[in-house]
């Protein structure tokens, strides 16, 4: 892992987190920042830096992912109202963390393509 990945640290415990969801691979946490009534971090406890780098090795962890999302909308409430997950990758994207992240945000109408 380098040294200084922030969701490195989130996932060791050397930066605080309010979790959400935390699973032998994944670890799902609530964003700092939310867009949404609901926005979850949902990270490969193992380094990986964005969807750039996956290779097939890593369908395992990217299934659980999908589990931890699934599981997640289930216990915030919002696995019928409907929810957005968003991979954002590299500068036109916005991205700002270089640590595999899924978004997940819902709880309310989220209009077109985009984060809401
Ligand atoms: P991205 O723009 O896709 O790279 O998303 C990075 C996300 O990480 C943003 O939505 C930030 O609000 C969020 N974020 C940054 N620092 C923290 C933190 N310490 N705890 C929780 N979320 C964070």
């Amino acid at each position: 892992m380098p040294d200084d990945c922030l969701f490195c640290k989130i996932v060791a415990g050397e930066i605080p987190s309010t979790p959400v969801l935390d699973r032998e691979n994944v670890y799902a946490f609530r964003d700092v920042a939310p867009a949404a009534p609901v926005h979850v971090l949902v990270v490969p406890k193992r380094h990986i830096g964005d969807v750039r780098d996956l290779q097939a090795a890593d369908g395992d962890v990217l299934i659980e992912m999908f589990q931890a999302a699934n599981e997640i909308a289930a216990s915030e409430g919002i696995a019928e109202t409907g929810y957005r997950v968003i991979f954002n990758v590299g500068r036109d994207a916005g991205q700002t963390v270089f640590h595999l992240h899924m978004h997940l945000v819902g709880g309310k109408p989220l209009g077109g393509v985009g984060p809401g």
